[in-house]
């Protein structure tokens, strides 16, 4: 008999590429069929077979305040009441924004957008033209949404230029990104060095956590702050993961580095499709219509979602959310660990705020290169075996994990038993 997420799963191949709208979701680097989800609430997921899941996804990172917080939901519905779209101003955009400049104060002017992608795409077209500049730089297994000059990872030189790592991206458009090593200080002195002039901007997730997670090496965010200042190129945060996550006011607040511009998404969307980008004011001053670089977005600060947006943003700045969600995320990757260290299975495990990373491997990643070092196939397995379990891991060794602030004891408690089993199961 097929199950009822096998049935959707093979329907859904026929009209949707791969059967999903994103590419990760069809489970292909774990095997095996995509539970479909048909409802959320705190820290679980319930699938059209009315299998109840332990979330570790968080929707990628939005959830941290948990699923259908009833705050976030009331005012979802009574923005929804009132209207769905103006493409027009309204006061709660310029709640929003103050919001957000307030809680990452880098951020002086802000710009609110429909995703993470449109964030990136955007700041990377300013960066541009307030420099005049056009080659930007990234970092291998960085990951700043699917923009075309974004789309290109390393080359094997610190100073080649990249190749496309997508089809359709023109060569011409990647010849204009550089992608150096994360956490490679010295390749970042040596491009800047050779080609300093040329550079409009870095951008960089100041945590990298879309390779799994990898932290930033001491002196690394610093080092990028110092070369971008001297050479007159923008240091570019993308802290759509980060934002509100690694610490209230980001990664930049947590590292104490003062970026030019700030990409956000994610959180500040609540679950709701929102991205923003901000920064110096001098910079967002050369923004249509007050300036020459064009951006725009028919939905852009959507009321609904622009509601989501601040209703959990006021969630995530009440005292005492930050070191709620980030103790249960300490509590759960040591937990993990000890499990490891019981079973004999070669692991590590590391967090910060409330994101966390899980690998196979005997140390915590520093580089791209040691992220590929991990025993990707034994992650396959203690995914399905977790899953089996009831507990839902993203579906790919190459991701961050999340926690939300529904997570309590009782669900790390029973996250652990269930690993308990599962490393056992793939020692
Ligand atoms: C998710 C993500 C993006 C892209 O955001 P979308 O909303 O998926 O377009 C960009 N940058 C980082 C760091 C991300 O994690």
């Amino acid at each position: 008999m097929t199950s009822r997420n096998q049935e959707l799963f093979t329907r859904a191949q026929l009209r949707i590429p791969a059967g999903v709208n994103s590419p990760v979701r069809a489970f292909r680097a774990v095997g095996g069929t995509p539970p479909f989800f048909e409802r959320a609430a705190g820290a679980y997921l319930w699938d059209v077979e009315g299998r109840r899941y332990l979330d570790y996804v968080g929707s990628w990172g939005p959830m941290v305040a948990g699923h259908t917080h009833s705050a976030v939901v009331a005012a979802v519905q009574a923005a929804a009441a009132r209207a769905l779209s103006f493409g027009a101003p309204t006061e709660a955009e310029i709640e929003l924004a103050e919001a957000i400049c307030r809680l990452v104060p880098s951020v002086e002017m802000v710009r609110l957008v429909s995703s993470g992608t449109e964030a990136t795409m955007s700041a990377i077209r300013l960066a541009r033209g307030f420099t005049g500049r056009d080659a930007i730089v990234k970092f291998e297994g960085c990951y700043h949404g699917h923009a075309d000059s974004l789309l290109v990872k390393a080359g094997s030189g610190a100073l080649t230029f990249g190749n496309p790592s997508s089809a359709g991206v023109p060569a011409a458009t990647a010849a204009h990104t550089v992608v150096l090593d994360y956490n490679d200080i010295g390749a970042v002195h040596a491009l800047f060095a050779a080609r300093g002039a040329e550079i409009a901007c870095v951008i960089v997730e100041p945590v990298a956590g879309n390779m799994n997670l990898v932290l930033p090496a001491p002196g690394f965010l610093d080092a990028l702050r110092e070369q971008c200042t001297r050479h007159g190129a923008l240091l570019l945060f993308d802290e759509v993961m980060t934002g509100f996550r690694v610490a209230t006011g980001g990664a930049q607040q947590r590292f104490g580095i003062t970026p030019d511009l700030t990409t956000l998404g994610k959180v500040i969307g609540g679950g709701l499709p929102v991205g923003a980008f901000g920064g110096r004011r001098d910079v967002m001053q050369r923004i249509a219509p007050l300036g020459p670089v064009y951006q725009a977005g028919t939905l852009s600060g959507n009321p609904v979602a622009v509601a989501a947006g601040l209703a959990t943003l006021a969630l995530v700045e009440a005292p005492g959310f930050q070191q709620k969600v980030e103790g249960a995320t300490r509590a759960l990757i040591d937990g993990l660990s000890a499990e490891a260290r019981k079973a004999g299975v070669v692991f590590s495990a590391q967090s910060i705020g409330s994101m966390f990373g899980i690998y196979f491997r005997a140390t915590p990643p520093a580089s791209f290169a040691e992220v590929m070092q991990c025993d990707r196939e034994r992650f396959n397995r203690f995914f399905h075996e977790m899953l089996d379990r009831g507990v839902y891991l993203a579906p790919s060794a190459y991701e961050a994990g999340f926690v939300s602030a529904a997570h309590g004891q009782a669900e790390i408690e029973a996250t652990l038993a269930a690993a308990r089993a599962a490393f056992a199961a793939v020692a």
